[in-house]
């Protein structure tokens, strides 16, 4: 639900202030929402990507700039084919999406391709929603928005998304389409590649729902399909094929996760007065900022946040857990160090009755009695070549007959 104007306004200064003097926000995109998702307990991520700070210009500014990120020469290929899929008004794109999606109805003869072009984010999203709703309404025929601009409410602020494309077919439902520069060979790309896309193209469906219930469904579900189309280069030339792909588990975890994040005004209210993250400042004071906000850091973090290298070495240098991945950290209950963690084994500290505890102490148990057998054995190794040994130099010193 939208912030009463006065409340978001508020928030909206707090998180310029955060981002620091006349920088401008970073927008979201579907992936680092995603991946935003995936790690809902972090507030640190929540707060910097709510406010638009650029993460890979903090890591940097931080002394630990980030490494991944996409090279200019995959970008420039991706531009390429994705201009290539869109050519003659989306013709190949139409003729896929009705060959993999909607066989049912007329094929695509032409398209109508609205012009979506407005004044800022807002203005593009009301110009979207327009566009979808008039689609809609002009039943029979097929209709591609190239870039609309979505909005999805992330933590009570909102977020502003670019599909590469959403095709309204001539029963009025809408389908998002993702066009991908990875092969698809003999029909299947790679997996990992796919899981990503899917994730990304469920952020798009929820944001499609939202403009749905918007503009008067009631169940918002039938109008938006939650079959996305993957568009990709058929083996290793620069053809487009595509591939129908089921997001409604992808939807279902990226819905039940944004749900459960931590409200960004009520993280922002948290912090000291005068917390501001710009890269400019000196990197003390950015640490400094920084650490104010809680993080959940996880190994998984290295292939999804820009400051996983910072967070993970504060990580180690606390000796939290958390740098050993979230199922070691889920057994360890609530022993959050490795210090307490090695002291509970040992029996110096801890509540036996903890099963977490009473497990450490059956582990170190068992492992000193492995470590005793195998002392033993080597002993009794060690003596027996000793016999042997013994027994040689006996033989060398016996006199020839
Ligand atoms: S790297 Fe740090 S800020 Fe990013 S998600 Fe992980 S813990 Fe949060």
């Amino acid at each position: 639900m939208p912030l009463p104007r006065t409340r978001g306004t508020a928030l909206r200064h707090r998180l310029a202030e955060l981002r620091g003097p006349d920088i401008a926000a970073k927008a979201l995109d579907a992936r680092a929402l995603a991946a935003l998702a995936a790690n809902p307990g972090c507030k640190r991520r929540a707060i910097l990507d709510g406010a638009g700070v650029n993460k890979a210009a903090l890591a940097s500014a931080l002394g630990s700039p980030s490494v991944f990120g996409q090279s200019q020469f995959a970008f420039t290929r991706g531009n390429a084919f994705e201009a290539k899929v869109k050519a003659d008004g989306g013709a190949e794109l139409l003729r896929l999406v009705h060959e993999k999606l909607d066989r049912s109805a007329e094929p695509p003869a032409h398209a109508r391709v609205p012009e979506l072009t407005a004044t800022g984010p807002e203005g593009r999203t009301a110009r979207t929603a327009l566009a979808l709703r008039e689609a809609t309404e002009t039943r029979g025929e097929w209709t591609l928005l190239d870039h609309p601009m979505l909005a999805l409410d992330v933590a009570g602020s909102p977020a502003f998304l670019e599909p590469d494309a959403v095709v309204v077919h001539p029963d009025g439902s809408w389908t998002v389409v993702e066009i991908k520069s990875f092969p698809m060979l003999d029909g299947s790309a790679d997996p990992a590649k796919v899981g990503a896309a899917a994730r990304q193209a469920a952020v798009y469906v929820l944001a499609l729902e939202q403009i749905a219930a918007r503009l008067g469904d009631s169940d918002p579900a039938p109008r938006v399909r939650h079959r996305v189309l993957l568009v990709c280069p058929k083996d290793f030339s620069n053809l487009p094929t595509a591939s129908a792909v089921d997001v409604r588990k992808q939807r279902a975890v990226t819905a039940r996760q944004l749900a459960r994040l931590t409200r960004i005004e009520d993280i922002a209210d948290t912090l000291p007065a005068g917390t501001c993250f710009s890269p400019e400042l000196p990197a003390a004071d950015l640490t400094a900022a920084v650490e104010a906000v809680p993080a959940t850091y996880a190994p998984e973090c290295l292939s999804a946040c820009e400051l996983a290298f910072h967070c993970r070495a504060r990580a180690r240098a606390s000796g939290a857990v958390t740098s050993l991945g979230r199922s070691v950290r889920a057994e360890l209950g609530g022993l959050t160090t490795v210090e307490g963690v090695l002291s509970a084994a040992r029996g110096e500290s801890g509540d036996p009755d903890d099963p977490a505890v009473a497990a450490l102490r059956r582990a170190a148990r068992l492992r000193a009695e492995a470590l005793g057998r195998e002392a033993e054995t080597l002993g009794n190794e060690a003596e027996a070549l000793g016999h042997e040994a013994e027994a040689l130099g006996t033989e060398a010193v016996a006199p020839c007959h």
